[in-house]
């Protein structure tokens, strides 16, 4: 499960570059959310997040990559990740997953959210609103894991734990994708599984960099890739929810890039302290 593949460590300078990297994410991802309502093709979105780009001057790093051909991946509803920006218009009810990535200076960052349009069926609403926010409860125990400088399996672990808490099997955790390190590159080692495995995997040292990613479907775990070769859809058409930050180990804890101000909000209300540098 863990390749000994190098783990590319950073300086705390490397990570300072990274969090400027991340907060210009962040300012993007902001933008974008203000955009997902009903009426928006996931197009518009793209064009918004391509407008902060620019503003920002930064570099989009999902686009062309390995051909693609947004500067975001834009699923709805059944689609879990990788779908690409288009004609489709958003409606009421939709459940929409952005996943965005960019580069400032050389440096990847890389960070998804869900987001639930008001409008829909009353009771589909508060079920698809509830797995929203379970996914994203899972990134931030996953996150707050981090601190105790243990296993990188605590997160999966942690993530794995939490969902089984609120809901037992009504959940599928996605197993087929995971998190990544990452740094000079969008995806390097070692994989960030969101789920308890038999090995603990490396330790985590400082200067580790990760995206961790819960990718959760309500229903079956199982995925399949539509034709256009990139769009992962639940296989039994449950919806699906994606959150995702770029996480630094530090010194003394964890610091989320990809998170104004740090993370710090919602590790407090884990008992957890962010450990900026
Ligand atoms: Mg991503
Ligand atoms: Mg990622």
């Amino acid at each position: 499960m863990f390749s000994r593949d190098r783990i590319e460590y950073k300086t705390p300078d490397e990570v300072r570059k990274m969090r400027a990297s991340g907060l210009a994410l962040a300012e993007i991802l902001a933008e974008v959310k203000g955009a997902v309502v009903a009426g928006a093709t996931t197009a518009d979105l793209d064009a918004v997040a391509r407008a902060a780009m620019l503003r920002l001057r930064v570099t989009p790093n999902f686009l062309n990559y390995h051909g693609f051909p947004g500067v975001l991946c834009t699923s709805v509803n059944d689609e879990v990740v990788h779908g690409i920006p288009g004609a489709r218009e958003l409606a009421p009810g939709d459940v929409v997953k952005v996943d965005g990535g960019c580069i400032l200076d050389g440096w990847h960052s890389d960070s998804a959210f869900t987001v639930v349009i008001p409008g829909g069926n009353a009771a589909r609403q508060a079920a698809h609103e509830k797995l929203s926010e379970l996914t994203r409860l899972s990134m931030w125990h996953g996150i707050a894991a981090v601190h105790g400088h243990g296993r990188l399996n605590d997160i999966g672990c942690a993530i794995e734990d939490f969902i089984v808490s609120q809901v037992g099997d009504k959940y599928g955790i996605v197993d087929g994708l995971v998190g990544h390190g990452i740094g000079r590159s969008l995806h390097q080692p070692p994989e960030v599984v969101n789920f308890r495995t038999r090995q603990s995997g490396p330790k985590l040292k400082a200067g580790l960099v990760i995206a961790i990613e819960p990718m959760v479907i309500d229903g079956s775990p199982e995925t399949v890739t539509l034709e256009d070769e990139w769009t992962i859809v639940s296989t039994d058409g449950g919806f699906a929810s994606h959150w995702e930050h770029t996480v630094a180990v530090t010194p003394d804890g964890v610091w989320v890039l990809t998170e104004p101000d740090g993370g710090e909000a919602e590790l407090a209300k884990l008992g957890v302290p962010v450990s900026a540098l």
